[in-house]
């Protein structure tokens, strides 16, 4: 039997955040979603916050606590890219992405720490990128701060490992959401020769992914990197 959890899931307003808050609402769990704009799914609670912004994510902590209980479980979904070549990328490009993918997990899962501690139980779930492993032409700022999530998590289990806490990565490859529908269908139909699997993953692949992750059948997995990719990343 699932022991219900209360689950927290950044940007979970649209694509896999919204999947992934959904799929935990499906299993019956207490569900809270950070959004900037928008709704979580229907039975989730939605609380406005904006990763780049410490005081923010303490607000919406408190008010999500205070309605939920202590959170037990959080996803790190939160993304943005802003793709354009090195030598066109400005510092500005370079530190908003760096900002928001990884100092944004940072400053979530410092203040979920606080109460996992005191629990002696905690699930952390990063949301990485397959390109944070191999890399993207492009995406030197989105790439860098996808690898950065693998050192945190790795770190994290080492700091709080012994504490009933877990931190593991999940490298997803192409999903089919607003992120991806901004590629043209060329470079889509490109990319899609590229992937043993032949095809983009729907958000609900990653979501289930992600639900186990977080789940009582995977408490021995810690500081893992999973691929959810298509073979794209071979098991990188
Ligand atoms: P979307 O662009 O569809 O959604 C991004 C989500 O992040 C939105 O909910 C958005 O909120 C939220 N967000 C962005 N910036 C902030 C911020 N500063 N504070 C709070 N929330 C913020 O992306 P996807 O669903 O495709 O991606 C989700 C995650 O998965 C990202 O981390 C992405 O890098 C990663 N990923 C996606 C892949 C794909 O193929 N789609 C592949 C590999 C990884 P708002 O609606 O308010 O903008």
């Amino acid at each position: 039997m699932t022991i219900a959890r209360t689950v927290l899931v950044t940007g979970g307003n649209r694509g896999i955040g919204f999947s992934i808050a959904e799929e935990f609402v499906r299993q019956g769990h207490r569900v809270a979603v950070t959004a900037r704009s928008g709704q979580g799914p229907e039975g989730s609670l939605t609380v406005r916050a904006d990763v780049t912004d410490a005081a923010s994510i303490d607000a919406a902590f408190i008010e999500i606590e205070a309605a939920l209980g202590p959170i037990e479980v959080v996803i790190a979904n939160a993304g943005i890219t802003r793709d354009t070549l090195l030598m066109r990328m400005t510092e500005d490009d370079f530190t908003s992405v760096i900002d928001t993918n990884l100092s944004g997990a940072f400053r979530v899962v410092k203040r979920a720490s606080k109460g996992m501690l005191k629990a002696r139980f905690g699930r952390i779930v990063l949301i990485s990128s397959v390109v944070g492993l191999y890399g993207s032409a492009g995406q030197v700022n989105y790439s860098a701060s996808k690898s950065g999530l693998i050192g945190l998590a790795r770190s994290v289990t080492r700091e709080l490992g012994a504490r009933g806490i877990t931190a593991n990565v999940v490298a997803p490859g192409f999903i089919e959401t607003d992120m991806t529908a901004q590629l043209s269908e060329a470079q889509q139909a490109d990319y899609r020769k590229s992937i043993p699997a032949g095809r983009f993953a729907t958000p609900g692949e990653v979501a289930r992914v992600v639900t186990w992750l977080a789940g009582e059948d995977a408490a021995y997995i810690s500081g893992a990197v999973i691929p959810v990719d298509g073979g794209l990343g071979m098991g990188h």
